[in-house]
């Protein structure tokens, strides 16, 4: 078919005009695709950090609702955490839950339940077995439940001098590459009670081994225990600037307690892991996911404070009247102790999408494998 010169031209204006259109239109959606597969996961792992407890603190902090970094990520869910014996779970079967796809019992880390429960793969051994580089940061102390149950395999988490044992006798590939956390006067006196001191059984296994955060980075390998808090961000940084330079990738989890026992302490640390998360996912680079979540509610809640004066100042002045505890504070009550409702999983990055509506905590494991392309 011919076309006289001027309807020609005319048509292929109109061609140019929506070439020009599609261009418009597809660009910003090229440029914003993310890449399919993660490179690296990132867990941050609020310790009872629940959602109650993230609407106080978030309005305790900045006065204002949904001013959390965590509050603005782009994939939600609520996931149920109750374990295999119990409605509301101990970190030991949550934990284990997030990082086998399996639930347990309550007190058992990375063990199926009951009797001669064989031992669960976490997705760090996964990691380890694939040639990633792996670490484990927590306030807490480096063997209780939630960090043991990415790396130990026990039918207590108790079993303290056990899950040190099994920090340096991995089942896949060469063992965690950053442990940093508390409990040295534990490592301590667990390795001497052995005939050997923490020193050297770490130093024997090709770790640097101290309590200065300073040291991660120094070497490939560090382990850093101490029996005092450290300021969170540039440990963190330091870890992921060490394990990011496996090309092969990197695993990493980060436990922040945001138990509210002591409520301004509990608060203060989701605002601590809160501004970490934040910084973090952007060091980290658009090839990790960035997920957040808990391994079970706590019972706090707002339950008052007038909007126009500063929450905090409200808060604190229930707090210092006479015969107050923390289960009486008209602001934010606490009722001590863990609960069973869901907790929110927030993800960023690769394989986010797959983190919406209610599922099982058992689900967060899968996310996270499928992320990584291992399924
Ligand atoms: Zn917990």
């Amino acid at each position: 078919m011919t076309y006289p010169p001027t309807s020609r031209t005319r048509l292929r204006k109109v061609a140019a005009l929506l070439a020009g259109m599609v261009a418009l239109v597809s660009a910003p959606l090229a440029a914003k695709q993310e890449p399919q597969r993660a490179r690296n996961v990132i867990l941050f792992l609020g310790d009872a950090g629940g959602l109650s407890t993230l609407n106080a603190a978030g309005i305790l902090a900045h006065d204002k609702p949904q001013s959390l970094y965590i509050q603005s990520m782009p994939h939600i869910g609520l996931s149920d955490t109750s374990s295999t014996d119990r409605w509301v779970t101990d970190s030991a079967a949550g934990m284990t839950a997030i990082m086998t796809g399996r639930k347990t019992g309550n007190g058992v880390v990375s063990m199926a339940p009951g009797p001669g429960g064989a031992p669960l793969k976490t997705l760090l051994e996964y990691a380890e077995e694939r040639g990633l580089s792996t670490g484990v940061v927590t306030n807490m102390k480096i063997w209780d439940a939630t960090p043991a149950a990415c790396y130990a395999h026990a039918a207590s988490r108790k079993s303290k001098d056990e899950i040190f044992a099994q920090m340096l006798r991995p089942r896949f590939g060469n063992g965690v590459d950053i442990l940093l956390g508390k409990g040295k006067a534990d490592a301590l006196a667990s390795f001497s009670a052995r005939g050997t001191s923490a020193q050297q059984a770490f130093t024997g296994a090709g770790y640097r081994f101290g309590d200065d955060p300073a040291l991660i980075g120094s070497a490939s390998r560090a382990v850093v225990l101490r029996d005092e808090d450290y300021a969170p961000l540039p440990a963190v940084s330091a870890t992921v600037k060490q394990l990011a330079r496996n090309p092969k990738g990197y695993f990493l989890m980060v436990e922040w307690d945001m138990h509210t026992d002591d409520p301004q302490a509990g608060l203060r640390h989701v605002i601590e892991m809160d501004d970490m998360i934040r910084q973090i996912s952007a060091q980290a680079g658009k090839d990790t996911l960035i997920l957040f979540t808990a391994d079970h509610s706590f019972g706090l809640r707002l339950m008052g404070g007038k909007r126009g004066t500063p929450l905090q100042a409200q808060f604190d002045a229930e707090a210092t009247k006479p015969g107050a505890t923390p289960a009486n504070n008209a602001v934010i009550p606490v009722d001590d102790g863990h609960s069973g409702e869901e907790v929110i999983a927030a993800a960023s990055g690769p394989g986010a999408e797959r983190v919406r509506g209610f599922f099982p905590n058992t689900q967060l494991f899968d996310v996270m494998l499928e992320a990584f392309g291992w399924r």
